[in-house]
């Protein structure tokens, strides 16, 4: 596959991937990656071919960082041993390696990338993938690599550098503090949120959630991120961001192009035999038990695929789906995203269901007692095979027999997704399925001038 058909004598296509530079002291990946791109900005032998992308890996691995993104930059440089020696100084510079973060930095030179880079790149997001394997695959490509803390960062760089997102994808727009602000409260005004959301609909999202009144674009942690606005392109991203009016100076921001809202994680229809702890896919499967609500108010079921496996699934409280979910009868065909929760000494392996797209209804029925011909109200049972008796004139009716009655079905057959401030990175919202969007090559992007910006 190709990722770019822009060439020029001596130059070579070098892709950049690093991961797992977050620390609980406040510093992220998506910022070393501001500070190296306004490096390479400022180097005249180098031209970007896409937009720095930022790729939500597996969400279900539990030794992730908080977001589990890793970033790559790609671009053509006639210079690239001193670039490269640049990035790797610079990187040792942002991050926090003492205080825990475990940073990954792959480099590769290539004008393609091999396609078994682009597998190990695809399985990053659904499973479970070692530091072995990305060690190994390091040396067989010749990926010049670095790594600190217990390495783990390097599978998502190598993840990062393999991931061409051609297919679905979404920009942000994220803007950086200054140093010296990071830690203390961000300011912004909630009803430029709600303003903006409404004029850019549905081009941006995940700004605000109506329902809970919550602004949906600040992180609450001391890391350097003031905001971040997604949407669909990078235009209206900025243009969004540039409508907040924020009073505190920052930075600067970097438009990233991102598997966000996407559900990328959720492609692999998995069958419940045998299936993995902290994987994620979906399956087309039926009811199995019906829905019981527990305590915490979560929705808990099972349900069987086309081969009869079973397995519970449960929709959590905060998704708002619990009310949808508890109207599912046995039999019920339906679609669900999931990632695998590993079994406790509570629970069975379970599927946290993080979409539900009901397919077809099963009609159900209830048992009631026969009508009393005279008086018109039902009749009461004088016991098995004894008939009814009316309760109103005492008329009996020996061979008279219970009544089926088909019960209206109160679920409608359609998707439902959690709320948004139940969303996870990867979520893709309701309102973009129809929206999809892809490039057949890098080599079509046109990178927009104002996609970084330093203040
Ligand atoms: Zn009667």
């Amino acid at each position: 596959m190709k990722v770019s058909t822009r060439s020029s004598i001596n130059s070579v296509m070098v892709h950049v991937g690093l991961d797992d530079t977050d620390s609980t002291q406040g510093k992220c990946t998506t910022h070393a990656a501001y500070r190296i791109t306004d490096y390479l900005l400022n180097n005249k032998s180098i031209e970007f071919v896409d937009y720095p992308l930022l790729i939500r890996l597996n969400p279900n691995i539990p030794w992730k960082t908080r977001g589990n993104g890793a970033v790559c930059l790609r671009f053509r440089t006639s210079h690239h041993e001193d670039v490269l020696d640049r990035i790797i100084d610079l990187v040792h510079k942002e991050n926090l390696v003492a205080t825990g973060a475990n940073p990954g930095i792959a480099i590769y030179r290539g004008e393609t990338i091999p396609y078994t880079i682009q597998c190990f790149a695809r399985k990053a997001l659904y499973d479970v993938v070692s530091r072995k394997t990305a060690e190994e695959l390091a040396r067989r490509h010749q990926i010049r690599f670095f790594m600190d803390g217990n390495g783990q960062g390097l599978v998502g760089s190598i993840a990062a550098i393999g991931t061409l997102l051609q297919e679905d994808h979404t920009f942000e727009a994220v803007a950086y503090r200054k140093q010296e602000k990071c830690g203390t409260v961000r300011i912004l005004d909630s009803a430029q949120v709600v303003q903006y959301d409404a004029e850019t609909f549905p081009y941006t999202f995940n700004n605000y959630d109506k329902a809970h009144h919550r602004v949906l674009i600040l992180p609450h942690g001391p890391d350097p991120v003031f905001c971040g606005v997604r949407g669909e392109s990078a235009e209206v991203v900025v243009s969004a961001l540039r409508k907040l009016k924020i009073s505190e100076k920052l930075e600067g921001y970097m438009v990233f192009r991102t598997n966000q809202g996407t559900n990328q994680h959720l492609q692999n229809e998995v069958g419940f035999t045998d299936i993995k702890c902290y994987t994620a896919g979906f399956s087309q499967c039926r009811v199995d038990s019906r829905p019981t609500v527990i305590e915490g108010g979560h929705a808990m079921f099972s349900v069987r695929d086309p081969v009869g496996a079973v397995i519970n699934a449960a929709v959590y409280e905060p998704t708002d789906m619990v009310n949808i979910a508890s109207k599912l009868e046995v039999g019920d065909v339906i679609r669900i995203g999931f990632g695998v929760r590993k079994p406790s000494s509570k629970h069975l392996r379970t599927l946290n269901v993080e979409y539900l797209l009901v397919l077809e209804t099963k009609e159900i029925f209830e048992t009631v007692n026969p009508i009393c011909l005279t008086c018109n109200k039902r009749m009461k049972s004088e016991g098995a095979n004894k008939g009814f008796r009316c309760w109103k004139c005492g008329l009996r009716n020996r061979g008279a027999k219970k009544i089926l009655i088909r019960k209206p079905r109160t679920i409608e057959t359609k998707l439902f997704i959690p709320s948004p401030r139940a969303h996870r990175h990867l979520t893709k919202p309701i309102h973009r399925y129809g929206m999809e969007k892809n490039v057949t090559s890098t080599s079509e992007i046109n990178l927009w001038s104002a996609w970084f910006c330093k203040t």
